[in-house]
């Protein structure tokens, strides 16, 4: 199949062209013809399935006729950088047309929000806190949504902002289309399409199954030998890009800071750090400038980045979940991607449910040259790189 097929708005063909897309994803080619068609949508979809494009070209299809200036179109996403993402998507996909969006979130000013929302923009692309206050405050007008998004809702009920999401919901009219997309239906978030949706045709893929273009590996490590092990993995493995994760900000930062010593292009990602640090992370990243990223969950979560080679948890997710929406950053669209994982005795019980999902065990890989017997305080003193640019051994 290809685009031609949705027999969407010609206007809407150079930014498909621009994007390179030439074949719809599985997600796209369920839900448009559903979304075209004016029906509520719950899809089951994580990162890196199409999911943004899915929901981002009926709706300009859609506002293609009618009134301008006005705000039509809501999407509400958890995070500033998922915002960022959507709006780019449909600034990409838009070229070919008027219509524009803007993003609204918190930790930055509010005046050049409030300004689009004065001039009225077609989209509106939202983190539920930053929306509501200007809602409050008289500034966003909400009468005019004719569609309304809710993505990554199992991330905004984790997050807390399913109340906000609630009152939100009490601002847009009745009458219109409601596309809700998960990754997971948790009971809070069947009660929320309950409430919020009409009829809804539901689309699935890759049900709580990771993408399958990437290959996982574990790697299992004594607690206090992780960071060698990390940096060992670095040093061994050919890698372009590669996001780490850790389970807290401080040892994110911590990480990236001994991982710079040691001559790498690194950067970080966690809510310590303020909008415009993370802004310049993930542009950096994103082009090249830095080749390997240290984040959170929280921040990370749906971050686009394009041709991940590698992911690494430094620590092991808290969730399943976690652990699928965390490799969902690499391979992504047909690109083949790999996935390490430090794996600790304590998770054992983590692992076991993640082989459960994949329905196949997971194999266990050794670094070679690795010293695994060496004290914890000899923490700092990787061993040498290798001369053969691949020598971490993989069983696909
Ligand atoms: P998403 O799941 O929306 O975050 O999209 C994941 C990545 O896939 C993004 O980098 C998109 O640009 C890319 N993508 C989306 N749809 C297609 C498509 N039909 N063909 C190729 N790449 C796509």
């Amino acid at each position: 199949m290809n685009f031609s097929e949705f027999n969407l708005d010609a206007r809407l063909m150079p930014g498909i062209a621009r994007e390179g897309y030439v074949t719809p994803t599985p997600i796209q080619a369920q839900a448009i013809p559903i979304a075209l068609a004016g029906h509520d949508l719950i899809g089951t979809a994580q990162t890196g399935t199409g999911k943004t494009a899915a929901f981002v070209l009926p709706i300009l299809n859609k506002l293609l006729s009618g009134s301008q200036r006005r705000s039509r179109a809501l999407i509400v996403t958890p995070t500033r950088e998922l915002a960022e993402q959507i709006h780019e998507t449909i600034r990409a996909l838009g070229t070919g047309t008027r219509l524009r969006s803007a993003t609204i979130y918190g930790g930055v000013g509010a005046n050049p929000q409030i300004k689009a929302l004065r001039q009225g923009v077609e989209i509106l692309v939202a983190c539920p806190g930053r929306l509501l206050d200007h809602i409050n405050q008289g500034y966003a007008d909400l009468s005019g949504i004719e569609v309304l998004v809710l993505d990554e809702a199992d991330r905004m009920l984790d997050m807390g902002f399913l109340p906000d999401v609630k009152r939100i919901l009490k601002h847009v009219p009745q009458q219109r289309q409601t596309l809700l997309f998960s990754a997971t239906f948790p009971p809070k978030i069947e009660e929320l399409a309950s409430q919020s949706l009409h009829k809804p045709q539901r689309v699935a893929v890759g049900l709580s199954k990771p993408v399958h273009t990437v290959s996982h590996a574990l790697f299992p490590v004594a607690p206090h030998l992780k960071t060698p092990m990390l940096l060992a993995l670095l040093k061994q493995t050919d890698t372009d890009s590669v996001l780490i994760f850790t389970r807290t900000k401080h040892r994110a930062e911590r990480l990236s800071r001994q991982i710079g010593r040691l001559g790498y292009k690194v950067t970080s990602l966690h809510s310590n750090r303020s909008q415009n640090q993370r802004q310049t992370s993930l542009n950096g990243f994103k082009s090249g400038k830095y080749q390997i990223m240290v984040a959170t969950d929280i921040a990370a979560r749906g971050l686009d980045v394009e041709s991940v080679s590698h992911v690494i948890n430094f620590d092991m997710p808290d969730t399943a979940d976690a652990y699928i929406h965390r490799i969902g950053r690499t391979g992504r669209a047909q690109r083949s991607g790999d996935a390490f994982t430090l794996m600790t005795p304590e998770d054992n019980a983590m692992v076991k449910t993640l082989e459960k999902i994949m329905g196949r065990r997971l194999p266990r890989e050794i670094l070679e040259g690795f010293d695994y017997q060496q004290p914890a305080n000899s923490s700092q003193h990787p061993p040498r790189r290798r001369e053969s640019r691949q020598t971490v051994h993989h069983r696909r």
